[in-house]
Parts: C-alpha cells; structure tokens; sequence
C-alpha cells in the first residue's frame, strides 16, 4: 500500500489541487520519492512516464517554493517539446492554489512569449536544453537562484545527443541545490551524470521487474514484412478501439501510413521531428479532443506523451532500443486505465525482439489475426531459425 498523500507530507493547497485532480493514492514513486524530496535530498527516479513521476517531482518542487517571489528558484529540464507542455501542464494542475509563475521554454517557435513571460518572473522553468541555452546566452535568463533542478528522461536527453548542453546547463545552476533526476533506465552515462551532478542521492527503482505496467495486455503479431501494412489495416478494421497509436521507426514511414490508413474511415494525425510546431501542436490536440482516432508517431516525437484514453498501441516495427518498447507501450493503460499494445513483428526483427524480451525478462505472446490472409504461414515461435533471421527486409 502507499498510504494516502496526506501521511507524505504535502501542504494544503497541493492536497486541495490533488482532489480537484482526482488522485486518490500515491502511485510507488510518488509514495517513495516526495518523502525523501521534502527533506532535501537529491534523488536519482528510476521511472518511465506513466508512473506518476511527473507528480513525483513536481509536487515536493512546489511545495518548496510555497509562494511567488518572481525569481527563478526551481528548473525541470526536459527532452522534447511535448513533454515540456505535458510538465508544465502538471506543474499548473498541482500548483494552482499557489499562485507561482511557470515559464514553458522550448525551441520552433518564436521568442517574444517566451521573454515576455521571463520578463514578468517565473518561478519555475520548464524547458528543453537548446531553447534554454539560447534565451540564456541573450541574457533573458537567470539561473543563479535555482534550488531545485529537476532533470527529466534522462536517458532520452543523452540519446538525443543534449549531453553538452545539459551539462552546461548543469553548471549554470548553484552548485548549493536539490537535483532531481529521472531516467527509464540507470546505466552507467546515467550514473556518471550522477556522480558529478548529485549529492549523495538516494536511488527509487519504481519499476518493478519487468518494466511494463500491469494493466497492459501485449502480444506480437508475426508477419512477412511486405503484409505489414494489409496486417495493420486488418487490426484497425477488427479492433475495437476510442484511439490507436501506431508507432513507426522512421518519419517517412509515419507519412506513409498516414497515407494508407487515411483512405480508410478512420481519422489520422501524424507526429514527428519534421512537422511545424503548429502542426504538432494540432495533431496533439485533435488526438487528445478525438477529432483524431489515430496518431501515427516517430518514438522521438511520442516519447513522454500523456495521452488519456488510449486504448490501443500498434509497434508497427519492433523498436531499435528495448527501451523504447517499454516507453511505447507505456502510452496505453497508464495509470491503471486498460490497454492493449499489438506489435508486428517481421522475421528480419528477430534480434530487435529478443532484445525486448530479454529486457521484460519474458516471451510475450504470439497471436495470429485469424480472419488475414497471410500469404506464408507466421513464425509463431519464440525464436526463428537462420535463415529467416538473416532473411534481408523486404522494403
Ligand atoms: P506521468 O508518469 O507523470 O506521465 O503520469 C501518468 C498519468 O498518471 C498522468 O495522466 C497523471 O495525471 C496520472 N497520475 C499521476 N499520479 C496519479 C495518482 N496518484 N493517481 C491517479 N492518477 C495519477
């Protein structure tokens, strides 16, 4: 049990936000992580989004800064637009009887905004690394007062390539802080971060053995790699689903089954690195509001997302990275709505899927769509012999 938010410590107003929002218990890293954030300690999360971790952090955050002074005194540093507007969202939600400003910096978009609301004084930032450094280097930032410095996924940060500047970044907050760091995984350039950013941090591990939430059904659907896409078309037809997100490994993929599944009935919006802001930002919304059923997304651009409601997740590939499998699936069935994640697997995936299960520690189950016509009978074993592990993609 976690007990309730009450026995962990937190203020008034944010209990009062917590009603309004619903939440009735902590989630694990909520229960382990605000006691030890309360008492000042720096902490290393390990936690992949749909945890609670936002909470996690957010919440002793706010509840430090009490009330506005107009100076910058908190920081959460994150990967990717989306998440930036996802955390600063939990930041408002939490602290809305607190009357603290939040500043949303994030980069493809213009400035004007953004120093405007710098200029009339955050308490809190909420940025990704290069629109941060940027206002920084124009001098309409000022990191001198952070106390708490929360650095988000940061393992996609690194994967991403924002090690420099994160460091840097680091480097222009007091030395005299509370840093709060969060990753899906704990690897080594994690722990190397660690060792020079953090003081004697306590480590949470809210993953829990295998890493993918409970309330997930998962299965993998073996397919020739040229039937993937009459496959996908088949699942969106049989499945009955309020909102579908397929992910891709490429951008250009991502376009072109948004192609194929709009000459379908179903409503689509593609999101990935190459879109506008503004047609990011419209895909979002429209997915959110359902005037989209389904969202066709690269992981970089989908990584993070809150998304309520969704009630399926199709791996049109099997991801590159283990991680993102469990990053993917993570989409649905958060915070204990139901979910189901269908991931096509072509034979030249083989090794990518090893991966993943070595990684959840067990097989996941094989499912046939009964009513396809698969033109070679599917690999429904747990591992395919050579040659068709070496069989090259047809693509
Ligand atoms: P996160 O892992 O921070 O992205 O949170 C995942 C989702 O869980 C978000 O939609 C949160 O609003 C929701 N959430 C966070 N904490 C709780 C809680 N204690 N009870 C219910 N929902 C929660």
């Amino acid at each position: 049990m976690n007990g309730s938010f009450s026995e962990l410590g937190l203020s008034a107003p944010l209990l009062q936000a917590l009603e309004t929002c619903g939440y009735k218990t902590p989630t694990p890293i909520q229960a382990q992580a605000i006691p030890p954030i309360l008492q000042g300690h720096d902490i290393i999360g390990a936690a992949q989004t749909g945890t609670g971790k936002t909470a996690a952090f957010a919440l002793p955050s706010l509840q430090r800064l009490e009330k506005s002074t107009g100076i910058t005194r908190c920081l959460a540093l994150v990967p990717t637009r989306e998440l930036a507007i996802q955390v600063e969202e939990n930041f408002k939600r939490y602290g809305q009887h607190a009357g603290l400003r939040i500043a949303l910096l994030y980069g493809g978009v213009d400035y004007n905004a953004q120093i405007r609301a710098l200029r009339e004084g955050a308490d809190v930032i909420v940025a990704t690394p290069g629109r941060l450094l940027d206002l920084w280097q124009r001098h309409d930032i000022r990191l001198d007062k952070v106390e708490v410095l929360i650095l988000d996924e940061v393992d996609r940060m690194l994967d991403m390539g924002f090690i420099e500047d994160v460091s840097r970044i680091i480097n222009l907050c007091p030395r005299e802080r509370q840093t709060l760091l969060f990753s899906a995984t704990v690897e080594k350039s994690i722990l190397n971060i660690a060792k020079w950013a953090l003081r004697d941090p306590q480590i949470i591990d809210a993953r829990s053995g295998a890493t993918t939430a409970e309330t997930v059904e998962h299965y993998v659907y073996p397919v020739e790699s040229y039937q993937k896409y009459d496959l996908l078309l088949a699942l969106l037809a049989e499945t009955h689903f309020k909102s579908v997100l397929v992910f891709t490994r490429t951008k250009r993929d991502a376009d072109r089954i948004t192609e194929w599944v709009e000459s379908t009935t179903h409503r689509v919006a593609t999101l990935h690195a190459d879109r506008s802001q503004s047609e990011r930002t419209e895909a979002l919304a429209g997915f959110k509001s359902g005037k989209y059923q389904v969202l066709v997304a690269t992981d970089v651009a989908a990584r993070g997302l809150d998304v309520r409601g969704i009630s399926h997740v199709i791996n049109y590939n099997v991801p590159d990275h283990p991680e993102d499998y469990v990053h993917r699936i993570g989409r649905t069935g958060r915070a204990s709505e139901e979910g189901k994640a269908f991931t096509l697997f072509s034979p030249d995936e083989i090794l990518y899927l090893q991966a993943v299960e070595r990684l959840l520690g067990k097989t996941i189950e094989r499912r046939r769509l009964g009513s396809f016509k698969y033109r070679f009978e599917p690999m429904m074993g747990n591992s395919a012999p050579t040659s068709l592990s070496t069989r090259r993609r047809n693509r």
